[in-house]
């Protein structure tokens, strides 16, 4: 008598496979659109009426729709094209940081719609979720052309249990154990999914590049605003860990007589090279004193600070090489823990990074222990594509067209 493995939590459905034919089937006219039913049918491996069956599926739930007509293939009819339907049907990412909250309205592929708006972020969790909720269906009413809003993705910077919509610890903000999902999806009656700023960072970069590229290897996404967030993905998945946890670089010491970090301890890699620790460096001031004592201070961004370094002024330019020493050395210790393919770095910072690559390359060599680690791929991700609220958008956007693994 065969035996039920009570471990096994997979379940087989009659629906199953053609759940996952559907998926494919959606990520592929995501990636390859504009695609005729005969070139998805082959990239399919189905025959052609199976694929036709899908679309037409597809096309009754509009999840996709039909556009221009195609060059026909010897004396054959001319084909119509499917794409992915994301005319009707928005996103908004959120971009929570310590400092200012950012949001963005996109459309189901991620392509941005109107301008990205930003406010004071509150540590007051229930007033930061009333204004959030107040912003967002303010920004949803001004495009009243978008039919449909199919969830709020936001970004946190902070340890996430994404199942259960809590923010486990974020130190910048000093919240623990805090339910962020549930009161803002009351709020706006729309599905709301949250995850660690590094990990979402990691999610759309792993969402929007190609298959090859993710196969060729693993990839770390660094991502460096008023806090550091790591995002590790490991053989195509973003690596979890236990407790969500893993993956959090940022708090991994540089000297353990460092400066004191948002978290409590001292030298973490994060109280080197965040934003507010460069312009403390700057300014002269322990990172610990919180929030800046003159005016000027208070309005000046590591952007000004940069665009003095490149004018030459000596003060500026020592605070940023000495971040990129210190983001060289950081990512040594990736290298030599994850040994990724690449790395990506998204963030400010690299607005500098023609002034700063050489430095954060001669301390990754420094400290990596092979020449393959001291040469790993860094790829900068510019800031002008937002690259933590496409993070929020893709937690929203990329599990709609994800196909399930199949083994
Ligand atoms: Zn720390």
């Amino acid at each position: 008598m065969r035996k039920i493995n009570p471990h096994d939590f997979k379940v087989a459905r009659r629906g199953t496979s053609r759940e996952i034919n559907r998926q494919i089937a959606l990520n592929l006219i995501r990636a390859h659109q504009p695609i005729s039913r005969a070139d998805l049918a082959r990239l399919m491996s189905v025959r052609r009426g199976v694929a036709s069956l899908l679309v037409s599926e597809l096309l009754s739930e509009s999840l996709i729709f039909e556009g221009a007509l195609g060059e026909a293939v010897g004396r054959g009819r001319r084909p119509t094209f499917l794409y992915i339907d994301s005319r009707q049907r928005c996103v908004v990412g959120v971009d929570i940081r310590a400092s200012r909250t950012y949001i963005l309205l996109t459309d189901l592929m991620g392509k941005q719609l109107g301008v990205v708006s930003s406010f004071q972020t509150s540590r007051d969790i229930d007033v930061l979720t009333k204004d959030l909720a107040r912003r967002i269906k303010q920004m949803l009413a001004d495009f009243s052309e978008v039919s449909a809003c199919e969830g709020v993705g936001v970004a946190v910077p902070g340890m996430v249990d994404p199942a259960l919509g809590r923010v486990l610890h974020a130190p910048t903000l000093a919240w623990r154990d805090v339910n962020l999902r549930d009161p803002l999806a009351a709020a706006l009656g729309i599905p709301v999914h949250i995850e660690n700023s590094g990990k979402a960072c990691a999610l759309a970069q792993l969402w929007t590049t190609r298959s090859d590229v993710v196969a060729s290897g693993n990839s770390v996404f660094v991502s460096i605003s008023d806090g550091v967030g790591t995002g590790v993905v490991v053989n195509g998945e973003v690596m979890r860990g236990r407790h969500n946890t893993a993956g959090e670089f940022g708090h991994v010491p540089l000297n353990i007589d460092g400066p004191r970090c948002s978290c409590g301890a001292n030298g973490c890699w994060e109280a080197y090279v965040s934003n507010l620790a460069t312009l403390s460096r700057y300014f002269g001031r322990d990172l610990s004193e919180g929030r800046p004592r003159e005016a000027e201070e208070a309005s000046f961004t590591v952007e000004d600070l940069i665009a003095r370094a490149r004018a030459g002024d000596a003060k500026a330019l020592a605070a940023v090489n000495s971040t990129a020493r210190y983001l060289g050395l950081g990512l040594a210790s990736i290298v030599n823990s994850v040994d990724p393919a690449r790395i990506y770095i998204g963030g400010e910072i690299t607005t500098a990074w023609s002034l700063i690559e050489p430095i954060v390359r001669s301390a990754l060599r420094e400290r990596t222990l092979t020449d393959f680690g001291g040469a790993t791929e860094i790829h900068i991700v510019p800031a002008e594509e937002h690259p933590r609220l496409r993070g929020a958008v893709a937690l929203v956007a990329a599990p709609a067209f994800a196909a399930p693994m199949v083994a």
